[in-house]
């Protein structure tokens, strides 16, 4: 599998630090409202990134952060009257929500900033050891100058940015030895969370939350790091600091970043007004829309959301569940389950579009490319079957494009079918429950059925049911 690496500038071949495992690390939100669009693209890229790794049988050891110390939480809570935490807390608890919506997986560790302090004056200590940070009157800052790889990930010409950084330099800042200089530790302001440090009480820096919390859940040298573009610089730049002085190792050795995403052709802001929360997409649309717009497009191209393109997203990921829901009709329908011939050839050419997905997803997360292969494969399955069709044929196609589907996490069986089932398995324990003469169980599911609306039968040929 080849990945675009920002370090490099190279697609590279990608090889993990251990064989069948991959260490991953996506910044998260800062959580002080509902997540906006913007968040939602790392997150639905990355998952599919981590996805595809399990798909090939890696074990992914996927880390995301939540920032819940930051000025804008500290912000909202002032106004709302409540504590910084109810605030992160009550986000954290929805941008989980609309994560499950997006059907983007439950990283497997999601470390939150303020339960990680010690660990972040430690590295500080570490790095005012080294001689890589220095405090002046309860600020510490880290020393740029002394990292001689500094600006390696984003390949900016320093000299250029600290003349223009030395202009911008508002009062207060200019304590600092190098305008380049950042903020490891900054000293509390009244009515804000502090906590007790080594130089007085405090918080700290953004950057050194992500440094702390990749060492702390993956080691101090990891296969990939991501984020979204607008990270480069400097947060990442940062990272790379901090984590190579503490620990002398090379921090992460893949850097991917997706692109940025615009709004009716413009930088999504407030101020324009064309802002908009993963909710408030999810009260238009079914959020499996929202993940499908995202892999239409090359993860390192912009990508600009508009009414119509969502619309067409929309239309488009319908025609892969209605397939899907005519093959499942097809195989109830279906007068003989046992392939024949012909339909034994035909499944022999199913591979191929597989072959495709696969292809274009080694090839950097090509998923624009792998939808096509997905559509090309529904193409296949309306031409291919009809109402002669054996079950067993039809049944092997749908099967072959839900999995397809399911490599970038897009769900196409309807949700209808998926409470089918379910019913299903209502059905099947009841069954068992009768027959270990468990008749109190056996009843208390007829009624949970009959409470959502479903009535059972108990026939000769078994039990049916039909919603009341
Ligand atoms: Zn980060």
């Amino acid at each position: 599998m080849k990945l675009y690496n920002t370090l490099t500038k190279k697609k590279e071949e990608f090889v993990p630090l251990q064989e069948g495992k991959v260490t991953m690390y996506v910044c998260g939100p800062t959580v002080y409202n509902f997540i906006h669009i913007g968040n939602a693209r790392p997150m639905i890229v990355f998952d599919t990134v981590r996805r595809y790794m399990e798909y090939k049988g890696y074990e992914v050891n996927f880390v995301s952060n939540f920032t819940d110390v930051d000025d804008k939480i500290i912000k909202k809570s002032i106004e709302e009257g409540v504590s910084a935490e109810e605030v992160s807390e009550r986000y954290i608890k929805e941008c989980k929500k609309d994560m499950a919506d997006m059907n983007v997986k439950p990283a497997t560790t999601h470390p939150q900033a303020t339960q990680e302090i010690d660990g972040m004056i430690a590295m500080i200590e570490t790095l005012m050891e080294k001689g890589y940070a220095y405090d002046v009157n309860g600020t510490v800052y880290f020393r740029t100058r002394k990292f001689e790889e500094y600006g390696k990930l984003s390949h900016k010409n320093l000299d250029d940015l600290r003349s223009g950084n030395r202009s911008l330099l508002v009062s207060g800042e200019d304590q600092k030895e190098d305008p380049m200089d950042f903020v490891l530790w900054k000293p509390k302001k009244e009515g804000e969370p502090f906590w007790v440090s080594p130089w007085g009480e405090g918080r700290p820096g953004w950057h050194i939350e992500c440094s702390v919390m990749a060492k702390k859940y993956l080691g101090e040298e990891i296969d990939i790091h991501a984020g979204g573009e607008d990270l480069i610089f400097p947060h990442h730049e940062n990272e790379i600091a901090q984590s190579e002085c503490c620990n002398g190792k090379t921090f992460a050795h893949y850097w991917l970043h997706n692109g940025f995403l615009n709004i009716d052709n413009r930088k999504m802001s407030k101020s324009l007004g064309n802002f908009f929360t993963v909710r408030e997409i999810g009260e238009q649309y079914d959020l499996q829309v929202l993940r499908f717009f995202m892999l239409s497009a090359h993860y390192r191209s912009p990508i600009n959301f508009s009414r119509e393109i969502m619309e067409s997203s929309k239309n488009a990921l319908e025609r892969i569940v209605t397939a899907v829901s005519n093959l499942t009709h097809l195989a109830q329908e279906a007068a003989v389950d046992v392939l024949s011939d012909a339909e034994e050839k035909l499944l022999a050419e199913i591979p191929v579009y597989r072959k495709k997905l696969e292809d274009a997803m080694d090839d950097d997360l090509n998923t624009a490319d792998a939808i096509s292969a997905i559509f090309e494969l529904v193409k296949f399955a309306n031409t291919n079957a009809n109402d002669a069709s054996s079950g067993a044929f039809v049944t092997a196609l749908k099967k072959e494009i839900v999995a397809l589907s399911d490599v970038l996490g897009l769900q196409v069986e309807k949700k209808e079918e998926n409470l089918d089932a379910e019913i299903e398995k209502m059905i099947e324990e009841r069954q068992a429950a009768r027959k270990a003469r468990d008749f109190k169980r056996a009843d208390e599911i007829r009624d949970e059925l009959l409470a959502q609306g479903i009535i059972l039968e108990d026939t000769r040929e078994g039990v049916k049911w039909k919603r009341a």
